[in-house]
């Protein structure tokens, strides 16, 4: 295990904002990251678990503790193809989109909605990760982890999880517990893709036939282009945490109030148990920040309301302070309270 120290953190998060690491370690192993734990408990120091820093804003001072970075690779497919599935064991350290990308090519359906999202396996257990009518949680079989507090490895099926909208066990109650190592995916060999999503729908109606995996795979990469929401180099729109705001899930007595102060009738969709998820991106605008706006090198993106930008040099201080202009003038328009999405670290 190599131990750095004051390793610059920003080169590791798509923002590209925040200090330096006082120490840095990344595991390419269980062992490893059972020795990080434990060097980082003998020296009484703080642990941060780093996957592809892709929901993250770190402070512009650093983390003042070690950051482990999860390097663990591999994938492991069943042999044995049961009926109507098939298992992929994936390490965590592994890219993301490269495993839809290799699911899409096995034709097996699952998580073809989930093509273009950065980051790493082991981060889509976390918030788990979902977009155009997915989420990893109707995939995922069993997550493996360190235990920061027993010391020991354990192994979680979906249902221990506590999977719900940008939730899990891992970013709620168990918050900076678990070190992910391991996430099993149970995916439909031959599936039909998901089509739930109305832009999906309407972009996919054009070319007629059935859509293919690899299609709708595509057909998700063009969407989230045109959003900003592809990681492409050179593009300052997706220097970002993707969607800085969840989408509220609200009753709908709060519909009803946010309806009644819009001249427009708010987008709505079912969240179930008779709740509505309403589009924080269309509060946003209705409350006066539309695409492109700048405070000083904060911005959002000139393609979707719902990215903070880093324009340049931003600080991680000015995207909270943007966050906090635009949380409250949605609370002042429609009473609706704002929650963020990434992950603050050091701040
Ligand atoms: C352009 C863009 C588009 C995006 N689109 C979407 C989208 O459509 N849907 C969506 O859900 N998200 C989206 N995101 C957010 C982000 O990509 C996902 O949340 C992703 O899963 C984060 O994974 P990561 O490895 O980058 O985690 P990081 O950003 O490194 O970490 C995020 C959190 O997960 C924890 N964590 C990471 N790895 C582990 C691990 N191995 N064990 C324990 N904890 C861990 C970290 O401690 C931290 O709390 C987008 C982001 C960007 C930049």
């Amino acid at each position: 295990m190599r131990v750095e120290e004051n390793k610059p953190l920003a080169p590791f998060t798509t923002f590209g904002i925040g200090g330096p690491a006082r120490w840095f370690v990344e595991a390419a192993s269980e062992d490893e990251v059972m020795e990080a734990a434990a060097w980082a408990r003998a020296q009484g120091l703080a642990l941060f678990v780093l996957g592809g820093g892709s929901n993250l804003l770190v402070s512009d001072d650093g983390f003042d503790g070690l950051v482990l970075r999860v390097g663990l690779r591999g994938v492991a497919v069943d042999d044995v193809e049961r009926a109507g599935e098939k298992n992929y064991r994936v390490a965590a350290g592994e890219d993301w989109d490269g495993f839809v990308e290799r699911t899409v090519r096995d034709q097996c359906a699952g998580v073809e909605c989930l093509a273009g999202i950065p980051g790493t396996v082991g981060g889509t257990p976390v918030q788990n990760v979902g977009a155009y009518g997915q989420e990893v949680a109707s995939v995922i079989k069993r997550v493996r982890a360190f235990d920061r507090e027993q010391d020991a490895y354990v192994e979680f099926s979906a249902a221990e999880c506590g999977f719900a909208y940008r939730r899990s066990r891992f970013n709620a109650e168990d918050r900076a517990r678990y070190v992910v190592t391991r996430v099993d995916y149970r995916l439909t060999p031959g599936g039909a893709p998901t089509l739930r999503y109305a832009d999906l729908q309407r972009v996919l109606a054009e070319s007629g036939a059935a859509p293919s995996l690899a299609e709708v795979a595509a057909a998700v990469r063009r969407i989230r282009l045109a959003k900003g929401m592809l990681l492409v180099e050179g593009d300052a729109d997706c220097r970002s945490a993707g969607s800085f705001f969840k989408n509220p899930v609200v009753s709908e007595d709060e519909v009803r109030r946010v309806a009644e102060c819009s001249e427009k009738e708010p987008p709505r969709f079912p969240a179930g148990d008779g709740k509505v998820k309403l589009p924080a991106a269309w509060l946003i605008e209705q409350a006066g920040f539309s695409k492109g706006y700048a405070l000083g090198a904060a911005g959002v993106s000139s393609r979707h309301t719902l990215a903070l930008i880093n324009r340049g040099g931003a600080t991680a201080r000015e995207i909270l302070e943007l966050a906090r202009q635009i949380a409250a003038a949605v609370e002042v328009r429609f009473g609706i309270e704002l929650e963020m999405e990434p992950v603050l670290v050091g701040l």
